[in-house]
């Protein structure tokens, strides 16, 4: 006779797929769930093995097997191990675009009363060398952070200046629209290895059409390949936001994509923040997203079969959940949350938030997740009440819906998204547009998994292996 070790299970298609605490999976036919718990799999079945190998149940005493799980669970929540590594510094509230979903709240070009000040940027530096991490990532945003370059480069100086004493590893990011990406910002990119994350929606009717100017994609495109040529082709990477209309032209944006020299894509749904509250019907969104999505991987996948290299971010993330048994840096796939474990804002009027996000609702007056001023000591900002209370439910494993959902191990948990979408930071999973998008991507995943398995898995493998997560 044997136990019973924790796990989950859902049904899909004629399947379950049972998943184990730490992530493993095992997808087996309906019923089996019923035979395992009332103790039927005999001990000569195939099954019996995979149950026993992959912890499902145990013919031993629990006990001697809790520390085997306990390391495997160490290394699934390895993201928490070194606390917050990206730091968020909001340059400027000011933008030269005009985006129709801009989730900054951005401001005309000339009101410099939205630019972080330098002594901010001191004191939020110094709070970022506080950090027990070995490895930060600087990350410049905005509105635009290009029209800021003095700025950036007093901010990266300083870093450098600062870390002498440190001694810590270092990533400079620029999140730019690529449409001012002048000499000047592209020297401090060559002299200090910062790397550009750019913002390409697609084809060129669509990428000005989002972007709410009639001549954005030739400058963004002109950057792009500018910023090629000074820093190398692999330096600038681009994310797709798919407003209403680009939900439209699944297949055309992939393939905008591939003209413009590009071997992935991240599809990102909109947020519910800044100005994409006004423009969108969310019921409907989501629903028109995921058929969406659903459409540009099947083309992305036959892109690969083709012999064609072109991966889907977002996917190779979940998958690198599913299929290894490693933990991803993706703050959006965490739990507990990845906000303040690992990310902070640093805004540009010296307030600090607990995520991006955070800070796009103070710009709308809700200053839930405003943790303080970077003037406030290390501990009052990252322990602070505030922090306490956001960690009360900030962990899948502990809330309802989530902690008996077969997915949790995959997921995220985002208090942010459920107090702007559903009034409280708890959240209630039924109703959640975050809970619908992952758990139907998760599933069409799953779905592949089991009716395409030949064709895809040698195809998710190289893309989980070609990133680094
Ligand atoms: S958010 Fe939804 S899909 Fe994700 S773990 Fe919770 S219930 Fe599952």
């Amino acid at each position: 006779m044997y136990n019973l070790l924790p796990f989950r299970f859902e049904r899909l298609k004629d399947k379950e797929i049972l998943v184990n605490e730490v992530g493993d999976f095992l997808i087996v036919p309906t019923t089996t769930v019923k035979r395992i718990v009332d103790k039927e799999i005999k001990k000569d079945e195939e099954l019996y093995k995979d149950l026993t190998t992959w912890y499902f149940i145990c013919e031993k005493s629990i006990p001697e097997l809790i520390d085997l799980l306990a390391a495997r669970l160490r290394t699934k929540k390895a993201f928490l191990n070194n606390f917050t590594a990206l730091h968020i510094f909001v340059l400027t509230l000011r933008c030269n675009q005009n985006c129709i979903y801009c989730q900054a709240t951005s401001r005309e070009c000339r009101e410099s009363a939205y630019d972080m000040t330098q002594e901010v940027m001191v004191t939020a530096i110094d709070l970022m060398f506080k950090s027990p991490s070995p490895s930060l990532t600087m990350e410049f945003q905005g509105g635009e952070p290009s029209l800021m370059p003095r700025l950036l480069l007093f901010a990266i100086e300083t870093a450098e200046q600062k870390n002498e004493e440190h001694l810590k590893q270092i990533t400079y990011v620029l999140c730019t629209n690529s449409i001012n990406l002048t000499d000047e910002i592209l020297n401090i990119c060559i002299q200090y290895r910062v790397l550009i994350s750019t913002s390409l929606d697609g084809f060129e009717a669509l990428h000005n059409h989002n972007r709410g100017k009639s001549d954005s994609y030739s400058h963004v495109v002109n950057g792009i390949n500018k910023a090629r040529t000074v820093l190398g082709f692999d330096r600038i990477s681009a994310l797709m936001t798919a407003s209403e209309e680009s939900l439209k032209y699944p297949k055309e944006i992939i393939n905008s994509y591939l003209e413009n020299g590009f071997h992935s894509i991240f599809l990102r749904a909109l947020n519910p923040y800044g100005l994409a509250t006004k423009y969108s019907d969310w019921s409907e969104y989501y629903d028109q997203f995921i058929d969406f999505y659903r459409e540009a991987l099947d083309h992305i996948i036959d892109l690969n079969k083709s012999g064609i290299f072109f991966v889907e971010e977002f996917s190779a993330l979940i998958l690198r959940k599913i299929l290894t048994p490693f933990s991803i840096g993706f703050v959006d796939l965490q739990s507990p949350s990845g906000i303040i474990n690992s990310v902070i804002v640093y805004n540009y009027d010296g307030y600090v938030y607990a995520s991006d996000e955070s800070r796009m609702l103070a710009e709308h007056g809700d200053y839930t997740f405003r943790l303080g001023h970077v003037s406030d000591h290390y501990d009052s900002l990252f322990y602070g009440e505030k922090a306490q209370k956001i960690g009360l439910i900030w962990a899948n494993e502990t809330i309802a819906g989530c902690s008996d959902c077969a997915f949790v191990t995959y997921c995220g948990a985002d208090p942010v998204r459920n107090y702007s979408t559903q009034g409280d930071m708890y959240g209630f999973r039924p109703t959640s547009s975050f809970c619908k998008k992952h758990k139907q991507i998760i599933q069409h995943l799953f779905s592949l998994i089991i009716e395409r398995k030949d064709e895809v898995l040698p195809i998710f493998k190289r893309w989980i292996n070609s990133s680094a997560g």
